[in-house]
C-alpha cells in the first residue's frame, strides 16, 4: 500500500467545486508536485492533506492510518507555505525550536536538533539572527528548516520558492531536492511552474478545474501529454489543427492545411478533427527547398538558444535552436522546416479549456 492516500476527496465552497473528486498515491519517499494553473485546486488539495481545509468527501490515509479528521497537529506533517510565515519577534533558533517546544521535546534534545537541521540547510551559525536580518533566500531556508525540525514523515510545500528570484530559485531547487533524497522524506510540492515541478519531481500530477489529468514522471508528462491541456501547459508546443485521412498500422495520415503528414498513433484510433503538437526543439531549419517552406518572422537570442518564429503554410510555427556558435537566418529570410514523423503527436481537438 501507498505511504499517503487520498481517495475521491473533494472540496466545495458553497456551489464552487473547488477539488473534484481527486485520488492520488504518494509512494514513501516520493516527489510529487502538484502543476497547474491558478485556481485549479492545488493548494486546497494540499490544505486538506494539511488538515487546515475539512474535505466535503473522501479520504485521506496516512502510513495505514485515516487521518481524514485527525488535527493538523497530529499529523506529523511538516508545511512549508509561500509568504514563509517566520515569527518575526523570534530568532532562527526560537522559530525552529518553536515546533519542537510544542511536541514537548526536553531543551537539550531541542537544541540538538535545532543545530542539526540548520547544518541541513547550510545555515549553521546563524541561530541567533532574527528573520528581517535574513536574505530572502536565507529566510526561504530557515521556513524548510521549521518544517524539517519536527521530523514530519510527510513535508507540504506550497510554493515555497515564489518569492526568490529566479537564479536563486534555480539554485534552490537543487538544493531542497538534495535535501529530501537525504532524508527520505515524502513530499508533495504544489506549484504553477512547470520547470519547478519538473527539476525537482519524481511524478507530475497535472491538475486542471480540480482533478488530475495526467499523472506521469516528468519526462513522460512532456513527451506523451494526454490531453491538448498538458501538451501546452508542460513547456511550450506548436498546435497544428488538422484532419485524419486514413489510418495504418503504426501512423495516421493526417492533412493539415493541405500537407499530408504521417504522424503515428501511439496504438490509439483516431478519426476526425484532430491536433497535432510539435515542440519547437523538435524542428529543424534547413535549407529552403527541402521541407515545409517558411519565412522567418522574428528571430530573438535567448543566450543559450534561438527562439525563431517562422511563418509556414501550417501557421506561425516557434522553432528553438541550440546556441551552437552560429547565427540562425535572419527574420525575412527563406527557410525550410523539417522534423521526424515521431516527434510529432496527435490529439483529438478538445473544446477551450474554460476554467
Ligand atoms: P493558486 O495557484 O492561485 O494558488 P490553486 O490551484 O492553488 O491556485 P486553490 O487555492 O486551491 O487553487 O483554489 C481553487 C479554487 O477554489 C479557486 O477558484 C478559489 O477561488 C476557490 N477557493 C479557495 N478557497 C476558497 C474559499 N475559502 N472560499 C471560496 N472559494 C475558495
Amino acid at each position: 500500500m501507498s505511504f499517503l492516500q487520498l481517495n475521491d476527496l473533494a472540496k466545495h465552497f458553497g456551489d464552487f467545486t473547488a477539488v473534484d473528486g481527486l485520488s492520488l498515491s504518494v509512494e514513501k519517499g516520493e516527489f510529487l508536485s502538484l502543476l497547474g494553473p491558478s485556481g485549479c485546486g492545488k493548494t486546497t488539495t494540499l490544505q486538506m492533506v494539511a488538515g487546515f481545509v475539512e474535505p466535503s468527501r473522501g479520504r485521506i490515509v496516512c502510513d495505514g492510518k485515516d487521518i481524514t479528521q485527525l488535527r493538523p497537529e497530529k499529523r506529523g506533517m511538516g508545511v512549508v507555505f509561500q509568504s514563509y510565515a517566520l515569527f518575526p519577534h523570534m530568532t532562527v533558533a526560537d522559530n525552529l525550536g518553536f515546533g519542537l517546544e510544542m511536541r514537548g521535546v526536553p531543551r537539550a534534545e531541542r537544541k540538538r536538533r535545532v543545530g542539526e537541521t540548520l547544518d541541513l540547510v547550510r545555515l549553521t551559525g546563524l541561530g541567533d539572527r532574527y528573520p528581517k536580518a535574513l536574505s530572502g533566500g536565507q529566510r526561504q531556508r530557515v521556513a524548510l528548516a521549521r518544517a524539517l525540525a519536527i521530523r514530519p514523515e510527510v513535508l507540504l510545500l506550497d510554493e515555497p520558492m515564489s518569492n526568490l528570484d529566479a537564479k536563486l530559485r534555480e539554485e534552490m531547487h537543487i538544493e531542497l531536492r538534495a535535501i529530501q533524497r537525504q532524508l527520505g522524506i515524502t513530499t508533495i510540492l504544489v506549484t504553477h511552474d512547470q520547470v519547478e515541478a519538473m527539476t525537482m519531481s519524481d511524478r507530475v500530477a497535472v491538475m486542471y478545474g480540480g482533478r488530475i489529468v495526467q499523472l506521469d514522471t516528468p519526462f513522460e508528462a512532456y513527451e506523451r501529454p494526454q490531453s491538448a491541456f498538458a501538451s501546452t501547459f508542460l513547456g511550450r508546443t506548436n498546435t497544428v489543427p488538422g484532419t485524419v485521412v486514413k489510418a495504418n498500422g503504426r501512423c495516421c495520415e493526417v492533412d493539415l492545411a493541405g500537407v499530408r503528414m504521417n504522424v503515428p498513433h501511439l496504438g490509439k484510433s483516431y478519426d476526425g478533427k484532430v491536433d497535432i503538437y510539435l515542440r519547437p526543439e523538435r524542428i529543424r531549419v534547413v535549407e529552403p527547398g527541402s521541407g515545409i517552406a517558411g519565412q522567418v518572422a522574428n528571430r530573438v537570442f535567448l543566450g543559450n538558444h534561438w527562439m525563431l518564429e517562422v511563418d509556414s503554410v501550417l501557421g506561425r510555427l516557434r522553432v528553438s535552436q541550440p546556441n551552437g556558435g552560429t547565427v540562425p537566418p535572419a527574420e525575412g529570410t527563406a527557410v525550410g522546416l523539417t522534423w521526424a514523423d515521431d516527434d510529432v503527436r496527435l490529439l483529438h481537438t478538445e473544446a477551450p479549456h474554460g476554467r
